[in-house]
């Protein structure tokens, strides 16, 4: 059902900049500013693998965070090559049942999309892929905790590939975000050529990941907003 809510002062998308222009009207959008966001490279997008297995075998003194590099000379951004595992339940074992962990795997940033792209997701084709490119994943979780942990006895095991990051998280391609290297360009800023449409997220300066896309929603907000109002706001909320 579509639905409009109207905005009287601005509208603002936090979604990548591919996704924000499918949501646009093409007559709407300037040709430059379309081309500007068809050109702009992706970085490639991840392979997950949640788990959840019993504690019992696994080290009292397991770390939370394990990076595994199989290759230095292939350098960090290779594909299959460098995983991240974080066992959250090792910090707070709220976070599963009793006596259990809970642990998720990914690949940062490497998995091409291509080689997924058009796949059924219910085809043998599919999960055949899945069980491919998931191996680094399972192999580093061996190697990072030890000889107690078998991924037979896993109770829990779920495989994400790029078409669940696209889908899941609205991403376009499942990618990471703009691939724009420092020093080399910078992040496009948050007013476009659509009046009252502001932009900000991981494709808006400063750029990708937690802090900077935090620090693109204040800048969008302090443009909107006059700083007599965002002191009246802070102090409303006794900052
Ligand atoms: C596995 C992984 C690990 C990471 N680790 C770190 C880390 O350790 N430190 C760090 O700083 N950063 C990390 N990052 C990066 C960081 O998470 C992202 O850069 C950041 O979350 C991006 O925020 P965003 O608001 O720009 O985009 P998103 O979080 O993608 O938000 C965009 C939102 O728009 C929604 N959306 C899209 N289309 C529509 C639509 N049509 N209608 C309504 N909603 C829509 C999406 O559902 C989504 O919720 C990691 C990312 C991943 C994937």
């Amino acid at each position: 059902m579509l639905q409009f809510v109207r905005a009287r002062k601005a509208v603002v998308s936090n979604a990548s900049m591919w996704d924000t222009l499918s949501l646009l009207p093409p007559e709407a959008v300037p040709k430059s500013y379309q081309d500007g966001i068809e050109t702009t490279q992706q970085c490639e997008s991840f392979m997950h693998l949640h788990l959840g297995f019993d504690a019992e075998g696994i080290s009292d003194d397991l770390g939370i965070h394990h990076i595994v590099v199989n290759d230095w000379d292939r350098g960090v951004d290779a594909d299959q090559n460098v995983v991240l595992i974080s066992v959250p339940s090792v910090l707070s074992p709220d976070l599963a049942p009793p006596g259990k962990h809970v642990l998720h795997a990914y690949t940062p940033g490497t998995e091409p999309f291509e080689i997924w792209e058009g796949l059924d997701r219910r085809s043998n084709e599919y999960k055949n892929l899945k069980a491919e490119r998931s191996e680094v994943m399972w192999k580093a979780v061996e190697k990072a905790l030890g000889p107690g942990f078998n991924r037979e006895k896993c109770e829990v095991k779920l495989v994400g590939t790029p078409l669940t990051h696209q889908r899941f998280l609205r991403r376009n391609r499942g990618t990471y975000g703009p691939a724009i290297l420092a020093g080399k360009g910078t992040f496009p800023g948050h007013s476009t050529p659509i009046p009252q449409l502001m932009c900000c997220g991981d494709s808006t300066f400063p750029g990708i990941g937690v802090p900077a896309v935090a620090a693109s929603g204040a800048i969008v907000a302090n443009s909107l907003v006059s700083v007599t109002e965002h002191s009246r706001l802070l102090d409303a909320i006794g900052i």
